[in-house]
């Protein structure tokens, strides 16, 4: 089929508030007045702006299971009414568009959409790490990629093993003393499972909303093992044999205890896998976004005839481009 290629921007539009409009009803990760049906590729809040709009307009509000139940925890109150949960591989139609969902490696539940017309498939990957691994690569004729790390210096030499040292630390400081993890939603459910793989089988204690996204994750398949609400009358004793995991929320770093041994996960790491803060404390480069080989490698496997950069969101959009259409010989656009 020939499509007319200038007239995209008809059927693909990046908002300045970072809603992405796919198609004609159907809109991704932000709020769009002339869309009745919203998708969100993940919890995280940049990618739910404007949602409690949405919620009371539109008539669908279209997610991974475990990415509706975590809004939940966040406290977002969607009516049963307009909740489409759609796992990956799966598809709605929605008057003569099809829209699919398709595994991204991130947080617990990120997704991919896609969506089909019969004149184009237009894809948006969402935030995503390990492409062709964890990360169904897409091949649609635009796709809209995020661009977190999108500059030849942000690269992690060590992204293939940083897990496993993670791992190795916590089991150290385990021998040592009560630990402490700090990390973002989504990237604690992560951390919790690589030290299960790890075969670290100390008790997890977790509060709050940390706690519940983890049950989340847990029933959806994640390896969590024995984890523990702060205010169970148990953790009382398991405080005192002073062999745990804790898990708190990065904002909360300034607030670790001198007594325990802490690790920081964080994406902004680049020049060594695990960054010596203090004699308990270190900073470890564990991310949950694609670093700069990464999204080079997905957009240069997907092969789209357009790449759309992202350029709502925190991210290099510009530089990303330019090394693209310098190197890839794909036809790139900025958007917003
Ligand atoms: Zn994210």
């Amino acid at each position: 089929m020939i499509v007319n290629f200038a007239n995209f921007r008809n059927l693909v539009t990046v908002k300045p508030t970072g809603a992405i409009k796919l198609g004609v009803h159907f809109v991704v990760d932000g709020h769009d007045e002339l869309a009745s049906f919203r998708g969100v590729t993940h919890f995280h809040a940049d990618h739910i702006s404007e949602i409690n709009k949405s919620i009371k307009q539109m008539l669908g509000i279209i997610a991974n299971p475990a990415t509706l139940e975590v809004l939940e925890v966040l406290g977002y109150k969607i009516p049963d009414v307009i909740k489409i949960p759609i796992n990956y591989g799966q598809s709605v139609e929605i008057e003569g568009e099809t829209i699919s969902a398709h595994k991204a490696e991130h947080v617990l539940g990120s997704t991919q959409f896609m969506v089909q017309n019969k004149l184009l498939d237009i894809a948006y990957t969402g935030d995503f790490r390990s492409p062709g691994k964890g990360t169904e690569i897409l091949h649609p004729d635009i796709l809209i990629i995020d661009a977190t790390y999108g500059n030849p210096r942000f690269v992690r030499p060590f992204k293939d093993y940083v897990e496993e040292l993670f791992s190795d630390y916590v089991s150290d400081a385990l021998s040592k003393g009560p630990v402490q993890v700090f990390a973002y939603h989504g990237k604690i459910q992560e951390a919790m499972q690589i030290l299960r793989q790890s075969k670290i089988d100390a008790p997890f204690i977790a509060e709050g909303k940390i706690f519940k996204i983890s049950k989340i994750a847990e029933k959806y398949g994640y390896n969590i093992g024995k984890l523990f609400e702060s205010k169970d009358p148990s953790v009382e004793q398991i405080k005192k044999d002073k062999w745990y995991v804790e898990f708190l929320h990065f904002n909360r770093f300034y607030e670790r205890s001198p007594d325990h041994y802490a690790f920081q996960l964080s994406g902004w790491e680049f020049d060594e896998p695990v960054r010596k803060i203090d004699n308990r404390t270190v900073r470890v480069a564990l991310s949950d976004h694609a670093d700069f080989e990464e999204t080079l490698e997905y957009i240069s496997t997907s092969k789209p005839r357009i790449a759309i950069i992202d350029g709502s969101r925190n991210g290099y959009a510009k530089e990303l481009s330019n090394y693209i259409s310098l190197n890839l010989r794909i036809r790139t656009v900025i958007m917003p």
